[in-house]
């Protein structure tokens, strides 16, 4: 086998002390799915403004976008290495899915584990066979990083809740069917504000969205949002009003392994095209991937990859084990990883192409933005390095 089908063959799993057979054959069956449609399709639907429903569709028939989701209620009823498997497969055949972060994992993970029966009924065997999806608005324009500072308001008017705010960057808004929206109520006793989530259906009058200009090569459009008190029902809020802040934490650390899994499988589609191209490409007397000044950095993107999907794998494992404090350290880990590994590979497999790194046709300068996302969101590096600081090696806080 050779390097190249090394990086992005399906085959090419963990191995089996780290994942089951049904994992192994669930990564080998995404991968087909994957290779069906292919860089070119996912290229099309991006050059014609429209999504990859076709793909969203097939992933759907067979179970793969809900593979997470309890059973009875439509799910697969498997954890979140499952559809982290699926997302990074679908990403080595050149068709990374944002929306599986959001809708199945985020969405999804909170309805499961918190929503009412009511809410999961309603929504998850929607998202579960892909004909629903729901995004996730957490990101101010004012608070950025320090979701601390969050100030989306709820506050009740006879039984409906009434909120006010601002979202930024919020993916996916015009084709969710909602938005699991992060707002803040007061606490009766203490007066203090306490993070609360409610489901926001797209029409609803008074949260309104405009698409921002972004420079990124992908289906998925992000949003502001303006919540100019939008009435909601009282089924509106997710789970219960006091226990917000764990509802939110239990579907951060699956969007982190999701993005994580992401990054991974663009770092793995980049790598495998310039080893390909590394394999061929000879202006000298060998192939350029005889010089090891094209080898040397291929062969590290390759390790940086591997050690961040072992990461990844870990955090999913721990959180399916319902560690979720294990979970948390390990989810941060992991996405960090994975986002420095697909920023480096993305960035060495370009170059690996020379002049044609830039092309077009090759399609690997498209990349380049797209594998910074995952430097910077859902938490960036530097929040990241802070976690670790301060939670994993109790060094002090400098804010
Ligand atoms: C493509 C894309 C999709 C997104 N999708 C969603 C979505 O669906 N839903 C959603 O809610 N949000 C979404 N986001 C938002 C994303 O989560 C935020 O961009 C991210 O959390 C960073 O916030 P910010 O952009 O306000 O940066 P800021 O918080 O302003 O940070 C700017 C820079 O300062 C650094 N910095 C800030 N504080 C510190 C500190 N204490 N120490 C060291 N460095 C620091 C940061 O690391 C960063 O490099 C998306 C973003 C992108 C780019």
């Amino acid at each position: 086998m050779t390097a190249s089908h090394a990086a992005a063959d399906s085959t090419a799993a963990l191995g089996t002390m780290l994942e089951t057979d049904e994992q192994r054959a669930l990564r080998a069956a995404v991968a087909a799915v994957g290779k069906r449609y292919g860089r070119a399709y996912f290229e099309d639907v991006v050059r014609d403004g429209r999504h990859p429903d076709e793909l969203w569709a097939d992933a759907a028939k067979a179970g793969y976008l809900g593979v997470n989701l309890p059973e009875e209620y439509g799910g697969g009823g498997a954890g979140i290495t499952e559809l982290a498997i699926v997302l990074e497969e679908l990403g080595v055949a050149g068709c990374p899915l944002l929306m599986l972060i959001v809708s199945p994992a985020i969405c999804g993970t909170v309805i499961a584990r918190f929503g009412t029966e009511e809410q999961r009924r309603e929504w998850l065997p929607g998202l579960a066979d892909g004909s629903r999806t729901m995004a996730f608005g957490i990101t101010e324009p004012e608070a950025g990083s320090n979701s601390h500072r969050i100030t989306t308001t709820a506050r009740r008017d006879g039984d409906d809740w009434v909120l006010t705010g601002r979202k930024v960057f919020v993916s996916g808004v015009d084709i969710a069917d909602a938005t699991l929206i992060v707002g803040r109520t007061e606490d009766a006793k203490t007066g203090r504000l306490k993070p609360c989530l409610f489901i926001v259906p797209r029409d609803a009058p008074g949260f309104t969205r405009s698409a921002i200009d972004m420079e990124l090569f992908a289906p998925e459009k992000q949003f502001e949002l303006v919540l100019e008190d939008v009435r909601l029902p009282p089924s509106a809020l997710v789970g219960d009003e006091d226990a917000g802040l764990l509802q939110l934490f239990a579907g951060l650390n699956p969007e982190r392994v999701m993005t994580a899994a992401f990054a991974l499988g663009m770092a793995r589609y980049a790598i495998a095209q310039a080893v390909d191209y590394a394999n061929t490409r000879q202006v000298w007397k060998d192939p350029i991937g005889a010089h090891q000044a094209i080898a040397h950095p291929l062969a590290q993107a390759h390790i940086d990859i591997e050690m961040a999907r072992l990461m990844t794998r870990k955090a999913a494992q721990l959180y399916d084990a319902g560690d979720d404090t294990g979970a948390g350290e390990a989810a941060n880990m992991a996405k960090y990883a994975a986002g420095e590994a697909a920023v480096r590979a993305v960035d060495q497999a370009v170059h690996t192409l020379g002049g044609n790194g830039l092309t077009r046709e090759y399609g690997l300068a498209s990349m380049i933005t797209g594998a910074r996302v995952a430097r910077i969101a859902p938490v960036s590096r530097e929040m990241i390095l802070n976690y670790v600081s301060h939670q994993s090696l109790g060094l002090p806080k400098s804010y």
